[in-house]
């Protein structure tokens, strides 16, 4: 071989041994482009290396010096690719497959929610659907058709939370009561669970938003018989309760209006701290619907009589869960909630 053609191969082997030694994407990629360019058996800077045999005495030397550049550029840059490669393996996370795996965080349904899901089924059986309305009302759904007179205190703009334009948040869910009687013909079964607002003090019992749950049932021949009836299955149901009792109560929307109470299953009668010592738990509001309702929601009130009550899912939570203040129910504090939902899950 001329140094002529000596030169042009030395030329391509470092040509083409950069080209694949400066492509290589991983370790093992490198390593044959190592054996292919460098390595001692096949590699191409081998073969150059023998071809200088062939070169004639007063040639060799400048062959000679452009072998050695070849290979010299050749192997470091086998090295400085060696190197980034092991750098970028480097820089990633390594697993260790020894650690323990990480428990998967399951969510869970809140405990008020447990409540309202367990009243609704209850009251599913009964034969009663959901009804469901909006949050800001006008202030006739909301007192006007309920029979609020207007100088109800309730009315007072200490009470209630108005909006601008003449709106206001629900204070109860009832306005859904009188949406359900515009749209459909009795018989009606509803049972109505929702936000309602008030301007409360956030306190150990009291909320400014609250969850509320109401029912209504209206068709020819209802009496107070069907109140006590559906809502003591409801009370034993539920809370187990094997007595309740109607009190003589108030409310502008219904006539006659009671507030039922249910022993107290802690004590079983006898007074504690839970019942404030009455032996009996407040639960919820009731009555018959009051004919001024029907006859604003344009039912007729000679032809259809009927009853309704309201509740607090949060206090009943309370009670079944023996939370000791409601702005726990508020809070988000996981620990907390994931105590409910763990004894939830085991009932
Ligand atoms: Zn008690």
């Amino acid at each position: 071989m001329d140094l002529q053609a000596y030169l042009q191969e030395a030329d391509a082997v470092e040509r083409d041994g950069s080209a694949a030694l400066e492509s290589a994407a991983d370790t093992a990629a490198l390593e044959a482009a190592r054996i292919a360019v460098l390595g001692d058996r096949q590699g191409r800077v081998k073969a150059l290396q023998e071809a200088l045999r062939s070169i004639s005495k007063e040639d060799k030397p400048a062959a000679g010096k452009r072998f050695n550049e070849a290979r010299t550029k050749l192997e470091s840059l086998h090295e400085s690719r060696k190197a980034a490669l092991s750098r970028e393996t480097s820089g990633k996370p390594r697993e260790d497959l020894s650690l323990p795996g990480r428990k998967a965080w399951r969510g869970a349904k809140h405990p008020v929610t447990l409540v309202i899901e367990e009243i609704e089924g209850i009251f599913r059986e009964l034969g009663f659907t959901i009804a469901l309305g909006p949050d800001a009302e006008t202030e006739w759904y909301n007192f006007g058709a309920l029979n609020f007179p207007p100088n109800h205190p309730a009315l007072d703009a200490h009470d209630t939370l108005y909006l601008e334009g003449g709106g206001l948040l629900r204070t109860h869910t009832s306005p859904v009561q009188v949406r359900t009687l515009q749209k459909f013909e009795p018989p009606i079964r509803v049972l109505i669970p929702g936000y309602a607002y008030r301007r409360d003090f956030f306190d150990a019992s009291h909320a400014p938003a609250f969850m509320q749950i109401e029912g209504l049932c209206i068709d020819e021949g209802i009496s107070f018989v069907d109140l006590k009836a559906t809502l003591n299955v409801f009370a034993a149901r539920f809370f187990g309760a094997a007595k309740t009792r109607f009190r003589p109560s108030f409310f502008p929307f219904t006539e006659p209006s009671a507030e039922m109470d249910v022993q107290c299953g802690i004590c079983g009668g006898s007074g504690c701290a839970a019942c404030k010592g009455t032996g009996w738990i407040e639960i919820l509001g009731s009555g018959m619907v009051h004919p001024k309702v029907l006859e604003a929601a344009g039912v007729d009130s000679e032809r259809y009589t009927g009853w309704a009550f309201g509740m607090g899912p949060a206090r009943m939570a309370i009670s079944r869960y023996g939370i000791p203040d409601i702005r726990i129910l508020y809070d988000s504090d996981m620990r907390f909630l994931e105590q409910i939902a763990g004894s939830a899950g085991d009932r």
